[in-house]
């Protein structure tokens, strides 16, 4: 039973058992993650790279095993094409900054969508700022689908760059990553895919995706928070400039000229979070032996659940209707304020999201301030759906 893998789990809040329906926001950890942290402060914590010493190799040992745990996770064909950073929004940070200086000219377009997260929005407003690019702006269905037509005809000679969610952290829509892909290429711009809600969820392999990028928090996916990956194919990388200077990033200082160290340590200025790495690692691992299949099977039937009853539930409007549809059930009741909603249901030990959930234009483009939002993870069952829809409902009766 997975769930007894997460003590966290088994607390009770105002009295009543933990029904946790926020994963889109953070999962909880199993015991082997917060054991790999602890262990590693007890037994193997030494700075990596730099020392010539027992513990220092041990841990550097484990923070490379992890960069190659990542690879693999994802599928990529190299290490050296493994950033890692403090998570999703460190690294489209990194990319908008050095593939900006690398790859893009002032009048050069990037286009996101309106289902993006401000982490996939804030970094290239800040380019256009230095930079005087152009963004421009996929629409949404009322389905809650990209509308890929709309994003063929915005793709233009100057389109340099296309960044995208894989699944949207709102709707739950899953884009067809691989056939926007072949889009994007046959008009020569890049792709950057942020997966921070698709890499928990379901297998990737960013080769078939055909991304050139793709960006992922480990708090999402079971591991510690302040650890995060940018996959970029190796061409590119070495084309970029470092987006941070400092120790790790260097091959030779003088102050007449630095150069860099080679990939991916050029985008590692500074102490690496040694022990986060080796943590995402082993949630990456725990993930792999509860088998991603398994996991997208059992949060789809989750989804597909409380779909149905949450629908069932009068005044209640679902957001993302999508046929592939993944993990997240973002809805309204009318006459109830998301934030009411959110706060009634805590009491009852429930806990969702409410609000914009960072992603304002999505809000406007659908006509609302805020959602009330539940997120599914691979410990979650029909029983927390039931005790969802129930406290909705009473909720309902108390306006
Ligand atoms: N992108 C999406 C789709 C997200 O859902 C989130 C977090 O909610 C982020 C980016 C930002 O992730 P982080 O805060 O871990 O950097």
């Amino acid at each position: 039973m997975l769930r007894a893998d997460f003590p966290i789990l088994s607390r009770t809040v105002y009295g009543k058992p933990l029904v946790y329906l926020d994963n889109a926001a953070t999962t909880q950890k199993p015991r082997c993650v917060v054991e790999a942290i602890t262990e590693q402060y007890y037994n193997t914590n030494a700075n990596v790279h730099r020392g010539v010493h027992f513990l220092s190799q041990q841990a550097t040992e484990l923070h490379e095993a992890a960069r190659e745990c990542v690879r693999r996770f994802i599928h990529a064909e190299r290490t050296s094409e493994i950033v890692f950073t403090r998570g999703t929004t460190e690294s489209l940070n990194l990319l908008a900054e050095s593939a900006g200086a690398a790859f893009l000219r002032e009048g050069d377009e990037v286009v996101l969508s309106e289902m993006e997260h401000h982490s996939n929005i804030v970094p290239w407003q800040l380019l256009r700022e230095r930079r005087g690019i152009t963004i421009k702006v996929c629409p949404v269905t009322d389905e809650g689908l990209l509308n890929l037509e709309a994003l063929e005809r915005l793709l233009t000679p100057r389109t340099r760059l296309v960044s995208l969610c894989h699944v949207s952290n709102v709707l739950g829509t899953v884009n067809p990553i691989r056939r926007i892909a072949e889009m994007v290429h046959s008009h020569g711009a890049l792709l950057c895919v942020d997966g921070a809600q698709s890499v928990p969820h379901r297998a990737i392999d960013v080769r078939e995706l055909g991304c050139d990028f793709l960006a992922f928090s480990g708090h999402k996916a079971y591991g510690p928070t302040g650890i995060g990956v940018l996959y970029g194919r190796e061409e590119l990388l070495e084309k970029m400039p470092p987006y941070q200077g400092g120790g790790e990033m260097i091959a030779r200082v003088t102050f007449a000229k630095t150069t860099y160290e080679r990939l991916p340590y050029k985008f590692e200025a500074g102490t690496p979070d040694y022990v986060g790495s080796h943590a995402l690692a082993t949630a990456l691992d725990y993930m792999e032996r509860a088998g991603m299949d398994a996991i997208a099977a059992h949060e789809r039937d989750l989804t597909r659940y409380a779909t149905e009853r949450l629908s069932a539930i009068s005044g209640l409007h679902i957001y993302g209707t999508a046929l592939d549809k993944e993990a997240v059930v973002s809805f309204n009741v009318e006459g109830v304020h998301p934030f009411d909603l959110g706060t009634l249901l805590d009491r009852l030990g429930i806990a969702i999201r409410t609000g914009h959930h960072c992603a304002q234009p999505l809000m406007a483009r659908f006509g609302t301030e805020g959602m009330a939002r539940a997120s599914f993870a691979l410990y979650n069952t029909r029983e927390e759906i039931n005790a969802l829809a129930d406290g909705i409902e009473r909720v309902r009766k108390m306006f």
